[in-house]
Formats: structure tokens, C-alpha cells, sequence
């Protein structure tokens, strides 16, 4: 088994200012392509510290350094490498055009000399690409010892790792494998209920649970696989995390969103869509054109706010909306009747809801909100009760439609 070891380089990391995520990063992607790690070391922005650090890892077969490789004085990881390894640093004129390009392009700042720096290349070696900054990041491979920079950002490093690093280490023979993933989205559900269905699932498979901002926890198993034999060996490990999941009446889809999952049903089955929105402003709307091919499937939305366009754009009654009131069961059913009167699509979905923070009452509180959905001639409307900030709440009522439009579709 091959093993690693990495540096941190960063005056900041030494005192404190900031945490070394970069290396529990490079720590979990290194088990993922089953390389060991043996070293995790942190020092100063002193070149001497740096190539004293190197010395100290050097029997390692895959040496990572992160950060310095900035354009200021104390940007030394370049530097520290070229004096440990006794080869020259090379500026790159092909590369140094690109910068400049980069520069005026993105940044939009004249560049400066001192930005030279980051186009030298060690002698033997090869620039790492980086698309979100301008520090390229290394790789040198020196008597089959590799050696690494990356830059400090982890913006920066990550795609890098996954983009260049990844498939450079495979092409040179150093790692003989593939990170197979298989990724859960599960909606409606907290991070830690997850965990929980997971407590007894030991199998020889990572597992890493995370919530997403747009209202969604993943689950990713991951292992690294070197043969076909490997991937087979998978399956029945994946089939029991989808029967947890069902056992535990969990709603989850694959890696894609689920507007693209509901587009792609939807012009499968040949049917069409529309929405009338009140809580979420056209949102419902604007995530399903997000897909390429939408207008295959939507018909038309209406965004309606106040009672007049209620009556006047969607059909429903006066009698209702002071009855009732605009964010009530009888409302949606109406909105969602006179949208199929007005647009027609196969399905047709309103929603009315309550996003705060200020109008909730007692009986109406923040958060509630009604769903009217009418699949074919079938009319279905649901209530919830939502909790959180306005933001979060517009985000899980859109996802709450996809996911009742996706639950039907796949009934069929
Ligand atoms: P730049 O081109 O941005 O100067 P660099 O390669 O020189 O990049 P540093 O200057 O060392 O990197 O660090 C830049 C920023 O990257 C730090 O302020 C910090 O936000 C982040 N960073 C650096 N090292 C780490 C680390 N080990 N873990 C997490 N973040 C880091």
C-alpha cells in the first residue's frame, strides 16, 4: 500500500487563526483511493521550516504540501520544494500569458510582477490547473517519489484534487483504481434521523451524511474499487442502505434535482404542467426551467398575490377568499381548479402559504401552507405546517411539490 504524508503551510494555521481543514480534506480523499496516511504536519511560512518538514516525511511516497503558493514574500512552498529536491524554478512565459489573460478578464486589476512567481515551475514538473484562482497548483515526480503543491483555498485545492490530481495520479500509475460513489438525496428528513436508520449499517463502505442549503440531506457511500469484481462486490451493500431507507418510509431520489427528475417523467409520459404560485413567488416555476426542455412540459404559471388576481386570474371565489382567506384549504382547491380551467395541463399544482416573518396568527401561524394538486381529474390538497426562516421555508415548499409530483408520477 502506498502512503502519503502532508504539510500545511501557513503562518495562519500555527497560530491559530485558522483550522487546518485542507488536511482532514486530503486525510478523507487519501483513504478514499486507499493511500495511508502517515504524516499530518503544520509550520510557518519560513522556508527552512518547510524543507525540514519535507526531510522529516521524505521516505513517504506522495508528499502534499497546501498553501504559499501565493504571489507575495511569504508565499515560500515553491521555493522550500525547489531547494529540498535542488532543482531550479523555471518562469513560464506560456503559462504567464494565460495568467495576464486571467487577470484582465476576471479580476479586472493591472497584475502585478510579483504574480511571477506563481508561473515557476520546478524543473521535471507539471502545473496542476486551477480553475478558481490564479496559484497553480505541482506535480512532480521525482524518481517515482511524488511530490504536490496546492494552493491554501480550499475552493481552490478541492476541484483541483478532484479535476487534475486525481486522474494525473491515475495516468502515472500511482493510484491503480476509482472512487465509486453512490449518492442519496433524502427530503424531509434531518441529518441526525439518517444517522440514526444508520447506527447498525457496518459495512466496508465509507459513509458521510450532509445537508444541503437548498433543503436536502445526501448520503454518499464511497469506497475505492481496483476491479470490476470490486463494483460487484458493492451492490448488495448499496441494495441494503435503498432498503433502510424504504423500510423507514424515507422518500429519495438520486443525484439530480428533482424538478430535472419531474421533467424527465413528464415528457416520458407525455403530460404537461402548471403551476399557480402564492407562497414561493414563481420559484416552483423558475426551478423547472432551470432543465434544458422545460418548455416541453410547462405549460404556463401564474404568480398570484392578492385576492383580485385571485378571482380574476385563477377563478376563485370572493365568498371563499373572505370566508376562508387566501392561505386555506377551500382557496388552493380553487386556485388549482381554475388553473386547469385557464391552462389545462395534465397536472396542475397551486400552493398559498404563510412565509412570515410577520402575518401568522394563532389559527394561521408562520409556516402553514396548502398544496392543491390536481393529477388528470384527481384532486388532492395537502396542508403543512413548515418550521423555519422565510428563505427556508419557500426552499422546502418548493421541494415538497417536486417531491409529491414525483411520488405520483412514479405510482404510474
Ligand atoms: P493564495 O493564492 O490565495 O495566496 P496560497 O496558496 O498562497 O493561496 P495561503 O496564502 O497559504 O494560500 O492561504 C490562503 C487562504 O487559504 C487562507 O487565508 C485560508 O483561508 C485558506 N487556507 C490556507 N491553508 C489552509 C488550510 N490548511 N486549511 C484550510 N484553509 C486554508
Amino acid at each position: 500500500m502506498k502512503n502519503a504524508g502532508i504539510i500545511s503551510v501557513g503562518t495562519e494555521i500555527m497560530r491559530g487563526k485558522i483550522d487546518d481543514t485542507n488536511s482532514t480534506f486530503i486525510a478523507r480523499w487519501l483513504k478514499d483511493c486507499g493511500i495511508k496516511l502517515k504524516f499530518r504536519l503544520s509550520v510557518e511560512d519560513e522556508i527552512n521550516d518547510i524543507v525540514s518538514a519535507i526531510k522529516y516525511i521524505e521516505e513517504c511516497d506522495l508528499i502534499i504540501l497546501t498553501g504559499g503558493l501565493g504571489p507575495t514574500k511569504d508565499d515560500l512552498t515553491r521555493e522550500a520544494l525547489s531547494k529540498f529536491l535542488n532543482k531550479k524554478l523555471v518562469f513560464q512565459e506560456n503559462e504567464w500569458e494565460k495568467l495576464k489573460y486571467f487577470f484582465n478578464k476576471y479580476i479586472k486589476i493591472p497584475i502585478a510582477d510579483s504574480n511571477k512567481q506563481q508561473v515557476e515551475l520546478i524543473e521535471g514538473g507539471e502545473f496542476l490547473r486551477n480553475d478558481n484562482g490564479t496559484a497553480p497548483g505541482m506535480f512532480c515526480n521525482v524518481n517515482n517519489k511524488i511530490f504536490i503543491l496546492l494552493p491554501g483555498p480550499p475552493k481552490e485545492n478541492q476541484p483541483m484534487i478532484k479535476n487534475y490530481l486525481f486522474p494525473k495520479l491515475k495516468e502515472s500509475g500511482f493510484i491503480t483504481g476509482d472512487i465509486y460513489t453512490r449518492v442519496f438525496r433524502l427530503y424531509n428528513i434531518g441529518e441526525s434521523t439518517v444517522a440514526d436508520f444508520f447506527k447498525d449499517f457496518n459495512e466496508e463502505i465509507e459513509i458521510g451524511y450532509y445537508f444541503t442549503q437548498t433543503g436536502w440531506v445526501e448520503i454518499h457511500l464511497s469506497k475505492f474499487i481496483t476491479t470490476s469484481d470490486d463494483l460487484d462486490k458493492i451492490q448488495p451493500i448499496i441494495k441494503k442502505a435503498e432498503n433502510i431507507l424504504t423500510d423507514n418510509k424515507v422518500f429519495f431520489t438520486e443525484d439530480k434535482d428533482l424538478s430535472q427528475l419531474v421533467l424527465e417523467l413528464l415528457i416520458k409520459n407525455n403530460q404537461t404542467i402548471s403551476f399557480a404560485e402564492s407562497i414561493t413567488g414563481g420559484n416552483i416555476s423558475g426551478e423547472f426551467v432551470k432543465n434544458p426542455g422545460s418548455s416541453k412540459a410547462l405549460l404556463g404559471s401564474i404568480v398570484s398575490y392578492s385576492n383580485e388576481s385571485k378571482q380574476k386570474l385563477l377563478c376563485v371565489s370572493e365568498e371563499s377568499l373572505l370566508k376562508f382567506g387566501a392561505v386555506s384549504e377551500e382557496v388552493v382547491k380553487e386556485m388549482v381548479i381554475g388553473l386547469k380551467k385557464t391552462i389545462g395541463s395534465d397536472i396542475c399544482v397551486s400552493i398559498s402559504g404563510i412565509a412570515g416573518p410577520d402575518g401568522g396568527t394563532e389559527q394561521k401561524p408562520v409556516g402553514l401552507v396548502y398544496f392543491g394538486f390536481m393529477f388528470g381529474d384527481k384532486l388532492i390538497v395537502k396542508k403543512e405546517i413548515i418550521s423555519g426562516v422565510r428563505s427556508r421555508i419557500i426552499v422546502r415548499c418548493i421541494n415538497y411539490v417536486y417531491v409529491e409530483i414525483l411520488k405520483w408520477l412514479n405510482s404510474k
